[in-house]
């Protein structure tokens, strides 16, 4: 029989909310690894997550156009936003839910960026965000949006199988070469700050030929 008292007993008094439980596929954490250690630059992607119940789990990694400089001047947030909107519908309503960036050799702290940048992201129910950086460390955490804002920081990250760190860089071995990461890197970051350098480079050198050639020039005309 239904007794009303002992169930009112037993329901949690306060607001009861249970935190996602944050896991990554192999694959998924090796990519990840390796755009991270491969660029010396704040490299930042998004990925696919599956919801079960309470898991989130991350399936893939990828990164887009995007211009990066080193740590502390921030991230491309166009690039970022660019490729969102560039993805069909369907696709980004259901499966594209992190976001993930390098913070290359320092503290995976949130940054005020980092915070204004998830913001943006209220249009979903839900979003994923990974900071990570070189010593292989990572901040994680899920924002939901919608019905209500709420933050769940520092979260665990686990592998969704069982997989120890040597097969881990096995994987990563074989993920370099058969996912072409470094070509994909080449392909999508550029380093603005290698650009600017070699630009000053270039006017150097064109006034050092231009001035060579003018002088040329007046001396053939005294000649
Ligand atoms: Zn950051």
């Amino acid at each position: 029989m239904f007794d009303e008292k002992e169930f009112f007993e037993r329901t949690p008094k306060g607001l009861l909310i249970r935190a996602p439980i944050l896991k990554i596929t192999p694959v998924a954490l090796a990519d990840l690894r390796l755009y991270t250690m491969f660029c010396d630059v704040e490299v930042s992607g998004l990925g696919k997550i599956k919801t079960s119940g309470q898991e989130m789990i991350i399936t893939d990694i990828l990164i887009f156009p995007q211009k990066c400089s080193n740590v502390g001047t921030g991230l491309d947030e166009n690039g970022l936003f660019d490729f969102i909107g560039s993805i069909p519908g369907e696709e980004n309503d259901d499966d594209y839910r992190l976001w993930w960036h390098s913070h290359v050799w320092m503290l995976p702290h949130w940054s005020l960026t980092d915070n204004r940048t998830i913001e943006r992201f209220h249009y979903a129910d839900f979003w994923v965000s990974i900071v990570t950086n070189k010593w292989h460390q990572q901040g994680a955490r899920v924002d939901f949006f919608n019905p209500m804002r709420i933050i769940f920081d520092d979260l665990p990250l686990s592998l969704s199988e069982p997989f120890d760190e040597k097969n881990l860089w096995f994987l990563m071995r074989k993920r370099f070469y058969d996912a072409g990461i470094e070509g994909k890197i080449r392909k999508n970051v550029r380093n603005i700050e290698e650009e600017i350098k070699q630009e000053l480079l270039y006017h150097q050198i064109k006034k050092e030929v231009e001035e060579k050639f003018k002088k040329g020039a007046r001396n053939n005309g005294k000649s």
